[in-house]
C-alpha cells in the first residue's frame, strides 16, 4: 500500500495538466470490464485522464436491464449514452478471469455467497469445451458475447443502436501477454487488435 500512497502524494503536482478537467467530461468511450487488478483500461489504450468512462464489476457481468429497480451498472451505462453522449461500448473480458473461471469450474462459493448470487446474472453458463484450461480464453470470449447480447436489451442501448449512434465492441484481454483481441463479424472469431 505505501509506495501506491507515495504516488498519490506527489500526483497532484501536475496542474495545468488537469485544469481543463474542471470543465467537465466528455469521454470517447463506454469500457466495461472485470474488476481483476491485472486490467489496467488506461494502461492497455493508453487513455488519458477524461477519455475512459469505466464501468468495472466482477466478470464484467452485464446484469439484466429491470427498469423499476435499477441497478448502480445500468445507471452507468444509462448516463453515459443519454448524458455523455457516448458512441462506443467496448466490454473487456480477460484471461485467467477467476469469475469466469469459478462458473466454468463450478466451484463452490458457499463462503462468498454475494459472489454466487452476483454470477448468476452472467447470462448462463460460459460455453467451454476445454474447462482445464487456466486462461479459460473460450469461456471468457463466449461471456463477453453474451454481455454485450444483454447491452441491447438496455432501451437506450437498443435505441442508439437503431438511430446508428452508437458501435458495440467485444475484446478479449490476455493479461499474461499484454495482447487484445477484438471480436471480427465477419469471421465470427476473436481475433488480435
Ligand atoms: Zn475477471
Amino acid at each position: 500500500m505505501q509506495p501506491l500512497i507515495d504516488n498519490a502524494r506527489t500526483f497532484g503536482q501536475r496542474p495545468e495538466e488537469f485544469a481543463r478537467l474542471a470543465e467537465g467530461q466528455s469521454p470517447d468511450v463506454l469500457f466495461i470490464t472485470c474488476s481483476d487488478s491485472r486490467v489496467v483500461p488506461a494502461l492497455i489504450t493508453g487513455a488519458r485522464p477524461g477519455q475512459l468512462f469505466e464501468l468495472r464489476t466482477a466478470g464484467n457481468i452485464v446484469p439484466p436491464y429491470a427498469g423499476e429497480h435499477p441497478t448502480s451498472e445500468a445507471a452507468t451505462i444509462e448516463y453515459a449514452v443519454e448524458v455523455l453522449g457516448i458512441q462506443d461500448i467496448v466490454v473487456c473480458g480477460h484471461s485467467h478471469c477467476g469469475a469466469i473461471g469459478a462458473l466454468v469450474r463450478g466451484d463452490d462459493l458457499t463462503a462468498v455467497p454475494a459472489v454466487r448470487e452476483w454470477l448468476t446474472h452472467a447470462a448462463g453458463e460460459p460455453v467451454c469445451s476445454d474447462t482445464g484450461d487456466p486462461t479459460v480464453a473460450e469461456a471468457v470470449q463466449n461471456h463477453v458475447l453474451a454481455q454485450v447480447l444483454r447491452l441491447r436489451s438496455y432501451p437506450c442501448v437498443e435505441k442508439r443502436l437503431t438511430d446508428g449512434q452508437l458501435r458495440l465492441h467485444a475484446w478479449y484481454y490476455e493479461v499474461h501477454t499484454g495482447t487484445v483481441h477484438a471480436h471480427r463479424a465477419e469471421s465470427d472469431a476473436f481475433e488480435t487488435l
